[in-house]
């Protein structure tokens, strides 16, 4: 038995070292999903960055997010190796962080800013002191991030509010909007010829979902939306990329957190925070993806549990818990920190 046992574990070791292999080798490399068409995983652990994608076009690169400063340096020399078409257009799928904070980069090698309409309206709330206000997000961040101090924030000044269409005969991209999901402005560029989406953090694939600038409700109609568009490859705003069903996963992983806390619904705060870790075990079989249970964890679990709980009753958690922490830091990450 104790044989077994030490088998068991050896042999689960050896599978856990192997994935984290296989998804910590596709980090920083570039990916071709389709001719033409790039995925990037971003360092997310170790600098903050998101994914990216890229288009190249007849005339033009079209970038798909813009990413940290860092992450911006990061990969346009990737682009420029493989192509001397001008980059002419960079999506931010959201307002956050690591994924619109390098715009003033874009900018200075020629690119356009472009967004959902909404991506505006989120940095116009957060993004105070860019619109005259007081130090919002963007402030707060560069004391944490030295390559916010090489360069400064810039809305995008490309908007649509349906659709927006880049199509050379060959490739089409479709920047589209299904409602609020991750935040009030999430697009997503959808490629029809390949059924490729890339969805920002619409959809991630990996314990990566931060949940307090968004809807939990909506977010899941937002992904059955999405989902309607029939992709076979999904492009994620962090971790690997995979096959269509990263959306149907990204949605089962909100409607059991949901069911689990409506079950709940009608407790007191102090009991449904205590319950936290048997929410954990309850999710973790199926969705483990979407759990990371290790203390150093990007996102607190519980801080997403507290998310539903406040969306449901408008009520708080009573204790700042170590999961509040790991909260903070992947906030950090997300360029939202100490949120004004
Ligand atoms: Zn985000």
């Amino acid at each position: 038995m104790k044989r077994l046992a030490v088998y068991v574990l050896t042999t689960c070791a050896v599978i856990w070292v192997l994935q984290e292999r296989r998804v910590s080798t596709q980090i920083n490399t570039v990916k071709e999903l389709a001719p033409g068409v790039y995925f990037h995983e971003g360092d997310l652990r170790g600098k903050g960055h998101c994914n990216n994608g890229w288009v190249i076009f007849d005339d033009f690169v079209l970038v798909l997010d813009a990413n940290f400063p860092s992450g911006a340096r990061e990969i346009i020399p990737k682009i420029q190796a493989q192509t001397k078409k001008p980059i002419r257009f960079a999506f931010d799928t959201h307002h956050h962080g690591d994924h619109a904070y390098a715009n003033q980069i874009w900018a200075d090698a020629g690119a356009v800013p472009v967004a959902h309409e909404n991506v505006v309206s989120e940095m116009k709330k957060y993004d105070t002191g860019l619109f005259g206000g007081k130090p919002g997000r963007w402030e707060n961040e560069a004391k944490q991030r030295e390559d916010l101090r090489t360069t400064k924030l810039k809305a995008p000044t490309l908007l649509y509010r349906d659709v927006m269409i880049f199509d050379d005969g060959k490739h089409r991209v479709e920047l589209r909007y299904f409602g609020v999901g991750h935040t009030q402005g999430d697009g997503f560029a959808w490629l029809p010829n390949e059924r490729i989406l890339f969805t920002g953090d619409a959809a991630v694939n990996g314990p990566y979902n931060y949940m307090g600038d968004g809807d939990s409700a909506a977010w899941i109609d937002t992904l059955t939306k999405a989902q309607a568009l029939g992709a076979t490859t999904v492009a994620p705003g962090h971790g690997p990329s995979g096959a269509g069903n990263v959306l149907e996963a990204q949605k089962q992983y909100f409607i059991a957190l949901r069911g689990e806390v409506t079950k709940r619904k009608d407790l007191a705060p102090d009991r449904v925070q205590a319950d936290v870790p048997a929410i954990r075990t309850a999710l973790l079989d199926r969705h483990a993806t979407y759990i990371d249970a290790s203390p150093t964890a990007i996102v607190g679990f519980e801080s997403q549990v507290a998310q539903v709980y406040r969306e449901m009753t408008g009520k708080e958690f009573p204790k700042k818990g170590g999961l509040d922490a790991a909260r903070r830091a992947h906030e950090l990450h997300h360029g939202i920190a100490n949120n004004p």
